[in-house]
């Protein structure tokens, strides 16, 4: 029986919508490891998860047999996230296949990033050059996939303005996309004005926020650099305790206070890149705010 989508999820719903995003491993022995921390996260009940795609070098194949272990594991809907990187529209439309072929019907559809050292996005030969065009390939061969596409709450690098980044971001949705799925932030403030620019900019569709736990500055910086989101000056200051412990805590803290907000608000879900790390979601605090408004629906 194929899962529902997340179209559907998200309009049946009754409640917020809990989301994991998970990164396939390196090797092959990551995939124990990988299994064993999913068991762990059990208990949680997201309403669906996804999985990235050759984000930070990571091969193709693992991605692969990353959707498939979760699938296995009962963690359904899956969605596999897909990018135009180093692909013609050949050989993406053979991923859409296998994809499809694999009883997956949920697809984050991405452009990528520039090769490491590079600052410009340059599509293969036959290549695709934007997300959009992505979203418009997968609907036209497989109608039945649901489509995510990434939103910026501020703004993503390479766009001149706001304005211009909603236009794309529009354009995607015209292509067929059901859903956005925000970058991270750690500022709620940034989301709620995303969310009324896009809604100013006639965008209809669901925007779930994407929020990452942080446990340390190091950690806070690293993610800062990857996703060029900012951090208010408060977290920086609570993640500096100088007990590693503590810092933990407040990371949390602060992430709790960023989901009570965001739901408080009205917000459709919430998207957790949690990173393959069950130490996190399972900390008492953040288990407990999640069983506030998560009552899991599956
Ligand atoms: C939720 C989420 C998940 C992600 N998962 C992955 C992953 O699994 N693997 C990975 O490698 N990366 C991933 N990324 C990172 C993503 O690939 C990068 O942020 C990338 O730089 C942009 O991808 P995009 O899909 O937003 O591109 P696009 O929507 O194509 O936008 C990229 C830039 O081009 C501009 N643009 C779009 N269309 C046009 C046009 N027609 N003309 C001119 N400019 C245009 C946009 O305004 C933007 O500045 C993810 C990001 C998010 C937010």
């Amino acid at each position: 029986m194929t899962s529902p989508t997340i179209r559907e999820l998200l309009e049946a719903r009754r409640q917020p919508t809990l989301s994991l995003e998970f990164y396939p491993p390196k090797d092959p022995l990551g995939f124990g490891i990988l299994g064993g921390s999913i068991e762990r996260m059990r208990p949680v009940r997201p309403d669906f998860v996804t999985c990235t795609y050759g984000a930070g070098g990571s091969s193709r194949e693992f991605s692969f047999a990353a959707w498939e272990l979760l699938g296995r594991m009962g963690f359904a809907p899956v969605v596999a996230h897909l990018t135009c990187v180093g692909a013609s529209r050949a050989d993406l439309a053979a991923q859409i296949d296998r994809i499809h072929a694999a009883g997956i019907r949920n697809i984050m559809a991405l452009r990528g990033d520039p090769p490491r050292g590079e600052t410009e996005f340059k599509p293969v030969p036959d290549g695709l050059a934007h997300a959009s065009d992505l979203v418009a390939l997968i609907k036209s061969r497989r109608p039945d996939i649901c489509c995510g596409v990434a939103g910026y709450p501020e703004t993503h690098p390479e766009a001149p303005s706001l304005a211009d980044d909603l236009r794309h971001l529009k354009e995607k949705l015209d292509a067929g996309a059901d859903f956005v799925n925000t970058q991270l932030f750690f500022d709620n403030a940034a989301y709620f004005r995303f969310l009324d620019a896009a809604r100013a900019a006639g965008i209809r569709a669901p925007i779930l926020p994407g929020l990452m736990p942080v446990a340390s500055l190091a950690q806070l910086d690293r993610a800062l650099a990857f996703s060029r989101a900012t951090a208010p000056q408060k977290l920086r200051d609570a993640l500096q305790a100088p007990d590693p412990e503590a810092a933990r805590r407040a990371g949390i803290d602060w992430l709790v206070a960023q989901i009570d907000g965001l739901i408080a608000h009205g917000a459709p879900g919430i998207h957790l890149y949690i990173l393959n790390q069950a130490k996190t979601i399972l900390d008492p605090r953040l288990a407990q705010c999640l069983a506030r408004w998560h009552t899991a629906s599956s």
